[in-house]
């Protein structure tokens, strides 16, 4: 059986979890209700058993026997009421079977001990215990076993005293007895069913509720290897700048957007210098790590308007929205610098890495991204052939291109 559907399992004859820790969670979920219907049930009863002090009155007079009743009745009443309000108090705080229990037993004594005092008033009195009986079980929610014990030592007790102080007669003490014993088989059957159904309730709530945990969960799940997954579809895998295509996506969209609000655009192209030597002085691994500290330099000495990717190898690219030459200039001179300064671990100190930057700029909406990339591709190799270190401008695509 799944470990779940084991912790809700409900036990055949008490109609409790079997399991301790979860019949505990249960009560404490329940226990606002059961303290308030209790302590109701409790206040309505001490009442009523209260008011058969009239009874009493016409019955026996203001005879002695009366006045031991009519304490009898007040000392219940008081106790009853006293357990209601404690129970609305404090019953909650942890479960305390003794004080829900305290109340039915001093019913439970009340009702016997009218028999010695009142013995020729045994039919009512059967017909009392018997709805007693009926009441402990289906009036005191969720305490089967508190309410069979109460109820049992009403009964037995009440036999008891029937047999010694109003003898009765073997047969009628029979019959009695099967009364009784009906009456709780009845009422101890129907709290019992009544209680299983309640957690059988409350385990299929608590499974639907952990199945929508499980749900969300497992949505989260989804929304975070999907979002991983656009991760890798967009970003390069060794700078975790934009790779090429989203690079080139981005771009379109700023061009696109400079060209309808007719604001200049420029765009770099960038190539570090002798990058070949590097890996082959320190090796392929030293070569990666450079180019990553070369992306991040490059990205950090960028605008948050501007969009970078890498092209491929050694090369990056950068868009540049809202940007005159002369503005794209400055910035590539920043971002040259900013390379050059790079702080390189002690084993490559000697090392002063470099990038030549191709820059291309329109302020025309006749260009597109394709022949912009490869006008500052052309400057790129300029600056190439210029000796490397530097950073070459052209300052219009579409006049530089005819
Ligand atoms: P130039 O100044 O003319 O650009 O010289 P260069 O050596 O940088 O240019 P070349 O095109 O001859 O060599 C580029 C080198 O970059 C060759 C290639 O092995 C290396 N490279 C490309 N991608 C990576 C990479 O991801 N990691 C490493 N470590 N090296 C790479
Ligand atoms: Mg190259
Ligand atoms: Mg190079």
């Amino acid at each position: 059986m799944p470990l779940q559907k084991q912790q809700y399992q409900v036990h055949g004859l008490i109609g409790q979890f079997c399991d301790a820790g979860r019949e505990l969670i249960y009560r404490r979920y329940i226990q606002e209700s059961v303290k308030l219907e209790f302590s109701l049930a409790v206040s309505v009863a001490a009442c009523v058993f209260g008011m058969f002090a009239i009874s009493d009155f016409y019955l026996l007079g203001l005879t002695s026997e009366f006045y031991l009743l009519l304490t009898m009745r007040i000392v219940v009443v008081s106790v009853c009421l006293l357990v209601a309000f404690a129970v609305r108090r404090w019953g909650g705080n942890e479960y305390r079977p003794w004080l829900y229990a305290l109340p039915l037993w001093v019913f439970a004594t009340g009702i016997i001990l009218i028999v010695p005092l009142r013995p020729e008033s045994l039919p009512t009195q059967m017909t009392a215990v018997v709805v007693a009986t009926m009441a402990f079980y289906l009036l005191i929610p969720n305490l089967l076993t508190v309410v069979t014990a109460a109820s049992l030592y009403l009964n037995i007790g009440f036999l008891v005293a029937a047999v010694l102080y109003a003898e009765l007669a073997p047969v009628a003490t029979l019959l009695v007895a099967l009364l009784l014993l009906m009456g709780n088989v009845v009422g101890f059957f129907s709290l019992l069913r009544l209680e299983s159904l309640q957690r059988k309730q409350y385990a299929l709530l608590h499974e639907e509720r952990d199945q929508n945990h499980q749900l969300h969960k497992e949505i989260a799940h989804r929304k975070s290897l999907e979002e991983q997954l656009r991760i890798v579809a967009e970003r390069d895998e060794l700078t975790s700048l934009n790779n090429r295509g989203h690079f080139m996506k981005l771009a379109h969209e700023l061009l696109q957007r400079s060209q309808s609000e007719k604001v200049p655009f420029s765009l770099f192209m960038i190539d570090v210098d002798h990058f070949k030597s590097i890996n082959d002085t320190w090796g392929h691994s030293h070569g990666d790590w450079v180019l990553t500290k070369i992306a991040e330099a490059c990205a950090e000495s960028l605008r948050p308007t501007d969009v970078i990717g890498r092209f491929g190898g050694e090369e990056f690219v950068v868009a540049l929205p809202n940007t005159s030459p002369s503005e794209a200039q400055m910035v590539a001179e920043r971002l040259k610098m900013k390379v050059a300064e790079l702080p390189l671990n002690e084993e490559m100190s000697k090392l002063s890495p470099s990038i030549t930057i191709g820059v291309a700029a329109t302020n025309t909406d006749a260009v597109d991204l394709e022949s912009l990339i490869t006008r500052a591709d052309q400057m790129l190799y300029v600056g190439k052939r210029g000796g490397r270190n530097q950073v070459v401008v052209c300052r219009d695509a579409r006049s530089d291109s005819r």
